[in-house]
């Protein structure tokens, strides 16, 4: 196997870091990943897996695991807040060539790379938090315990907070979007079919989808708003606010809403895509390469596609310093663009303007009725995109 002799340190077990981890291991590297935290799948929520992202996670194995614990998307349908009527329903049953797209929780899909990582043979250390890294022939970490590791490659997968990145390319500083997000988890009680359900309103909105076998379901809600807020996985905020700022929102949302005992809240940032992305003996990809507003539903599915094409590169020339700049190269610009969609997605569904807000309704409702296959066939070059096919 083209990698066999090769060590390789993964720094961060997220969605990116396992991914990788598990296919350096398949093309022969010794591979050993590094986690912060002390448990592999603590907390998260929802992530939707597009297919994009599932061809990655079908050519490592797992497709048949993915299916059994997540929920099959049938449909994104935009809801007017004050009623919850549909504006637009877009049919994900008639994606091309019968893709598919799945709602999955995070612990989950985590759970499902690590098991699978495990069983090949990769190493996974918990508690282990990376301060600093040094790059060269020999690239090595340092530890906050004081612990040196060393190897081939350090692969940096330390996500939004990457030590990797801000040693790569300096501290870039993310810019605060005036949006806050909410996000929870509530048991499905009110019979929430299989789909994407966005709920717009003025200055904010919230999309719903359920996860695992459908008993749950997933809230992520957007608010318009001046005040900082923490962008962080861990920042938790108390229930009455999330309904205080949906108070005007009907259909569905109430019920929804009314069933959150637990959520967490994290301010949105623009960040801009690293520009360096691998130095001697060191690359990053994932959230560390590139985070990303959350309206294209692209984090985790970016992270996969970066994870296999790493792989893919390395595997495929003797020289590392040749095969991280083709990764970066083939990876870059993809991102970047897939990143700038997220980030002018934005405000489009917080029109606050009533007739502006109801003729943009109009005009999405008659497009998708006129035109349904051409609303869906303009997501194409995310979705359409195969990774895994790419020597
Ligand atoms: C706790 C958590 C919860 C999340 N919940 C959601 C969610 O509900 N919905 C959603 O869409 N996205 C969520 N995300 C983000 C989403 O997983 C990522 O945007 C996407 O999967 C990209 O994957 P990634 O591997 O690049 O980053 P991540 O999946 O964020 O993984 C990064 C990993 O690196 C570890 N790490 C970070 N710094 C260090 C360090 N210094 N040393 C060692 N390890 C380190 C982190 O603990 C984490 O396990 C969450 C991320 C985290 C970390």
């Amino acid at each position: 196997m083209a990698l066999t002799g090769r060590k390789i340190i993964v720094a961060g077990g997220g969605i990116g870091g396992l991914a990788a981890a598990l296919a350096l291991r398949r093309h022969g590297a010794e591979v050993r990943v590094l986690e912060q935290a002390g448990e592999i799948n603590e907390v998260g929520a929802g992530i939707q897996v597009s297919p994009n992202g599932l061809r990655v996670i079908e050519a490592l194995g797992l497709g048949a695991a993915l299916r059994a614990r997540s929920c099959r998307g049938r449909a994104v349908v935009l809801r007017d807040h004050r009623e919850g009527e549909a504006v637009l329903r877009l049919d994900l049953g008639r994606l091309p060539g019968g893709q598919e797209y799945y709602f999955v929780h995070r612990a989950d899909l985590v759970d499902l790379l690590a098991c699978a990582a495990r069983a090949a043979g990769v190493e996974i250390r918990l508690l282990q938090k990376v301060r600093d890294i040094t790059s060269g022939d020999r690239p090595a970490l340092e530890l906050c315990n004081g612990d040196r590791v060393g190897g081939d490659l350090v692969v940096g997968a330390d996500g939004l907070h990457s030590v990797i990145r801000a040693a790569l390319n300096g501290v870039l500083t993310p810019s605060f979007t005036g949006q806050v997000a909410w996000r929870a988890v509530v048991p499905n009680i009110f019979g929430h079919p299989p789909e994407v359900h966005v709920h717009m309103g003025p200055g904010r909105h919230l999309v719903s989808y359920p996860l695992r076998d459908g008993s749950s379901v997933n809230l992520v809600a957007a608010e318009e708003r001046k005040g900082w807020v923490e962008e962080s996985w861990s920042h938790e905020d108390a229930p009455e606010n999330l309904r205080a700022a949906f108070a005007g929102f009907g259909g569905a949302v109430p019920a929804m809403l009314g069933a959150v005992d637990r959520v967490g809240l994290w301010g949105l940032f623009r960040h801009p895509v690293a520009r360096h992305w691998h130095a001697p003996g060191v690359a990053i990809l994932g959230d560390a390469a590139h985070p990303t507003l959350p309206f294209m539903a692209q984090g985790a599915n970016m992270a996969l596609e970066d994870a296999w094409s790493l792989a893919t590169c390395l595997a495929s020339d003797a020289d590392q310093a040749a095969a991280l700049t083709r990764y970066q190269s083939r990876r870059r610009d993809r991102c970047a663009r897939i990143v700038a969609a997220a980030t002018s997605n934005a405000w489009k569904y917080h029109l606050r303007n009533p007739l502006i807000r109801g003729a943009a309704h109009l005009g999405l409702g008659l497009a998708g009725r006129l035109a349904p296959e051409r609303m869906l066939r303009q997501f194409d070059w995310i979705y359409g995109h195969d990774v895994t096919s790419i020597a």
